[in-house]
């Protein structure tokens, strides 16, 4: 534990000093108590994949089983294998955000033409579920970033809009700017997150329904990893969501000219 007890001061220098070594001390243990929490979340949920991984291995190694129990049993093995493995990534991008070793090669990016490829590349994949995704940015936008990094956080949040909404909803992507900004705006109509909830969203590893979301395949660090790459790059991001309604993520990066004498990550 970190907690001092330092001699009551009165309200000289060495009172102050005092008192800003309380708080550090308070604040040296939130940070062990968020950190023990994290690596015991850690084990916890790569412990599930593990338990069903080995269970079925079992199964399909001593029992006779048919084909189709076979390939059924094999088939589970293999999304948990890659649970696993997009867990143990995200986890290693985590840590390396943590660190600060985290390589943000930033780049004039055209969002228009950025854009256009995303609606292209992801487009399918809404389809595919009875759902619509549409983008629009009028106006050519200039913005430093890192390409991949940008569409890991555009890929995070659509991943989810597919995850938490049933066809026939709509995601829609605005680009749009103000003298000093540049806004991303991506918007669902899917079933939403309520009031309570909300605060918590960014957080790792928390999920508003668990079982829901472990059986649409999410690990729960999705947005934590969104809200550290926005960080990185200097931008904000806020949400709004109504539960039954849908749910809108904003981000917020300086303009062009504004990053360019800045170094991030
Ligand atoms: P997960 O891997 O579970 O999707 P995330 O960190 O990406 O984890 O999201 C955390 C939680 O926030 C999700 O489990 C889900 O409950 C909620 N959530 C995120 N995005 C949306 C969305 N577009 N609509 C409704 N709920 C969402």
């Amino acid at each position: 534990d970190f907690s001092v007890s330092l001699p009551k001061t009165g309200d000289d220098e060495l009172g102050d000093l005092a008192r800003s070594i309380q708080l550090l001390a308070g604040d040296l243990n939130y940070l062990r108590e968020e950190r023990n929490e994290f690596l015991s979340s850690i084990s916890h949920e790569l412990r599930t994949p593990l338990t069903y991984i080995k269970g079925y291995a079992d199964i399909v190694q001593k029992r006779d089983l048919s084909p189709e129990e076979r390939s059924q049993y094999l088939s589970i093995i293999l999304e948990e294998t890659n649970r696993l493995s997009d867990m143990v990534k995200n986890l290693f991008d985590l840590a390396r955000i943590d660190k600060n070793t985290f390589d943000i090669k930033k780049r004039p990016i055209d969002l228009k033409e950025f854009m256009k490829k995303i609606e292209t590349k992801f487009s399918p994949a809404f389809t595919e579920k009875g759902m619509l995704l549409s983008v629009n940015c009028l106006e050519s936008i200039t913005i430093s970033a890192d390409a991949s990094r940008l569409e890991q956080i555009i890929f995070n949040l659509l991943d989810n809009a597919i995850k938490y909404s049933s066809p026939g909803d709509k995601t829609t992507i605005n680009i749009s700017r103000t003298k000093k900004h540049v806004i991303i705006n991506i918007n669902d109509t899917g079933r939403g997150i309520s009031e309570e909830e909300l605060p918590f969203i960014f957080n790792r590893f928390y999920r508003v329904d668990k079982s829901r979301a472990r059986a649409l395949g999410g690990t729960g660090l999705g947005l934590a990893i969104v809200k550290e790459l926005v960080h990185a790059h200097g931008g904000t991001i806020s949400v709004c969501s109504r539960e039954g309604d849908g749910t809108e993520f904003e981000i917020v990066f300086k303009g062009e000219t504004e990053c360019e004498n800045n170094t991030f990550g």
